[in-house]
């Protein structure tokens, strides 16, 4: 391994290591985001990695349509908020807000961004957007139409792994100068739910408390404000065992350990106990349904023919757009829709109940 510059995250990351101790792998993939979004734009070919967003205005579009759907359908109370968590270059506001002003919808837009230099790119494609660190500053006194695409899958996981002495958190310690995983000291058994307890050695159990809260205080403001949200990410409708954590540069998978603050970390979401932790506050659990099927039933199928009608030289790389987002080989199936809404608020298209 070559000498790291000062200031590097892997040379912080090891000094750490050396004075106090394995860390946990959720600060590492934390610290490592954090750093990574903070100075780069990802987004795009030229990137880390391509977001539905990124290959068609067909993806924003129909959010949009579904935005203003439910809003209208729900009285057309205002003001309302447009709110978005981890809006990347801004492209799905920008395709969203568009579709949603031709049927009166034109909320206060909030986004939620942590990274400055994206924020700068968000400016130029969401003119007048109010910018928040996290969603405790966004107002609290309108119903809120919240969208967040790949969002929850850049948030820190906690694993657990089942030792011969019973359950510990996975934690990052060193090998030399590699980063290797290690069993953390101390006895994680009471984390760990009834039926997992017992689970053979090995077994590993992955977690995210970040996604968790955010999902909590989603639900609560639903609750109390009104309005509705989309979730978007890679991940599993229902609970599984293992580790999902991968890191992506340059649009080819490496190893999770080889460049932090280099490479996008993620892990699949489990839509399964989100769906739960919001319907602990009372909050309707719309469906999740993937991408695909959601983009299907929302009319994909005619907005591409009629964007290839109005531009036919445009018309393969339409389809083949349109195929990148729903095709089962593609995106269509692996990524997923989660829908939520407030109690007296509308069911929502794409989740079935209509
Ligand atoms: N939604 C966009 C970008 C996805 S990349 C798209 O679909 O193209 C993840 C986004 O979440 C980036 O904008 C990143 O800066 C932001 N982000 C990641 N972790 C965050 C955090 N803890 N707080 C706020 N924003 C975060």
């Amino acid at each position: 391994m070559t000498a790291a510059r000062d200031g590097d995250l892997a040379a912080i990351f090891r000094r750490l290591i050396r004075n106090t101790g394995p860390i946990s792998l959720s600060q590492f993939m934390g610290e490592s985001n954090a750093r990574y979004y903070a100075n780069r734009d990802p987004l795009g070919s030229e990137g880390d990695f391509v977001t539905a967003p990124e290959i068609s205005q067909m993806f924003g579009e129909l959010i949009g349509l579904w935005l203003a759907d439910m809003w209208i359908r729900a009285g057309r109370e205002e003001p309302v908020l447009y709110v978005e968590l981890g809006p990347g270059r801004g492209t799905l506001a920008k395709d969203a807000l568009r579709a949603g002003k031709r049927y009166g919808f034109a909320p206060e837009v909030h986004l939620v961004e942590a990274s400055t230099a994206l924020r700068e790119v968000q400016e130029d494609a969401v003119p007048g957007a109010i910018w928040h660190a996290d969603l405790s500053t966004v107002p609290q006194d309108a119903p809120m139409l919240l969208v967040g695409n790949e969002f929850l899958d850049a948030l820190p996981v906690r694993q657990l792994v089942r030792t011969a002495a019973g359950w510990r958190e996975r934690m990052v310690g060193l090998d030399g100068d590699s980063f290797v995983f290690v069993a953390g000291a101390q006895p994680m058994d009471a984390a760990v739910p009834d039926e997992w307890r017992e689970a053979p050695q090995g077994t590993l159990l992955e977690t995210n408390p970040g996604a968790a809260a955010v999902i909590y205080e989603i639900a609560g403001r639903l609750a109390e404000q009104g309005g509705a949200a989309l979730l978007i990410d890679y991940g599993s409708d229902e609970v599984r065992a293992g580790s999902t954590l991968q890191a992506v540069r340059a649009h080819t998978k490496i190893d999770p350990f080889a460049a932090p603050g280099e490479a996008d970390l993620t892990a699949h979401v489990d839509f399964a106990t989100l769906a739960r932790i919001a319907q602990s506050r009372d909050v309707r659990h719309l469906g999740t349904v993937p991408q695909g099927d959601w983009l299907r039933a929302l009319g994909i199928d005619v907005r591409a023919r009629t964007l290839a009608a109005r531009a036919p030289h445009y018309a393969e790389d339409i389809e083949v757009a349109k195929q990148r987002l729903v095709a089962e080989d593609q995106m269509g199936e692996l990524f997923k829709v989660m829908g939520l809404a407030a109690p007296a608020w509308p069911d929502g298209g794409g989740f079935g109940a209509d």
